[in-house]
């Protein structure tokens, strides 16, 4: 019987191979796991201190008619993740929704020309979800915090616009496990310019840890659906990402294939499909 031998070397790299398919197993097996526990961890996070209040002040909202607001984000799909129910909703009872994007994106994933492509996914959702305006201030995608006049630019939209609420990131009490510095970047300079347009400005804020408000969506949930998959797909091909985002989408729909992003159940109060803000006035 013929003997097989293995010569040093390739038995080095024989282990070397398996190896580095070990540690790559282990990571992705981490990160799978690291999905699956963040769902409900973020579940709890997002639960404001007193439900049924949260409810009548989400249902208040809900019921603007003929008002103007404004969102300040810093990413091509950022609204439409954290508040396009709400945003959806607000458009459909005939109040004006105008979007401010400070930056166009073009870091999210390594394509080519991915600044207009994103602006452009950014419009068909905007159309989608019947804002009136959408604004694209157009600075370096992971560079927000560096833009010189952010504040001014913001405060010369809401000059025009004349919100009478807006939405942005919350900075005083951030949401928790992701951070982006552009997001801060945003939130930051849409706060710093409230009080240069009016005193009292009411915010919504989003991704926060300290929630006090819950909009029920369900009724535009379809166009809050559609919205989000147009803005995310623009090809984050990141292998964590492939990985990840499977096990995010899955558990935030439960239901059927739509995937709504930002989504929260309160049964307490019969909401299934609920977005939540702090609202605070400047
Ligand atoms: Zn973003």
């Amino acid at each position: 019987m013929a003997k097989v031998t293995i010569e040093p070397v390739s038995r080095i790299v024989l282990g070397l191979v398996i190896i580095i398919i070990v540690v790559i197993l282990v990571i992705l097996l981490l990160v799978m796991l690291a999905a699956v526990l963040l769902r409900p961890l973020l579940d709890r996070y997002n639960r404001p201190a007193d439900i049924k209040k949260a409810k009548e002040l989400g249902d208040e909202l809900a019921s603007s008619k003929g008002k103007t607001f404004v969102a300040v984000v810093a990413h091509p799909d950022d609204a439409e993740w954290w508040a396009g129910g709400t945003l959806g909703l607000l458009a459909s009872k005939g109040n004006k929704v105008v979007l401010v994007v400070g930056t166009s994106g073009e870091k999210g994933a390594n394509v080519n020309g991915l600044n207009k492509i994103r602006e452009q996914k950014q419009l068909e959702a905007a159309k989608i979800q019947g804002y009136s305006k959408v604004v694209f201030l157009r600075h370096p995608d992971r560079g927000l915090s560096e833009a010189p006049h952010l504040t001014e630019e913001i405060v010369k939209v809401f000059d025009q616009y004349k919100p009478d609420a807006v939405f942005t990131f919350d900075i005083a009490k951030e949401g928790p496990v992701y951070h982006h510095a552009d997001h801060e970047a945003a939130g930051k300079a849409a706060w710093a310019a409230g009080p240069k347009y009016k005193k009292g400005l009411i915010y919504y804020l989003i991704h926060t840890s300290a929630p006090n408000t819950i909009v029920d969506f369900e009724p535009v949930k379809e166009k809050k659906g559609k919205a989000l998959s147009i803005v995310t797909s623009y090809g984050q091909n990141a292998l964590w990402m492939r990985f990840l985002r499977p096990v995010v989408r899955s558990s935030a729909n439960r239901n059927n294939d739509q995937w709504y992003g930002g989504r929260n159940t309160f049964t307490e109060v019969g909401v299934q499909y609920g977005e939540v803000f702090r609202k605070v006035s400047s």
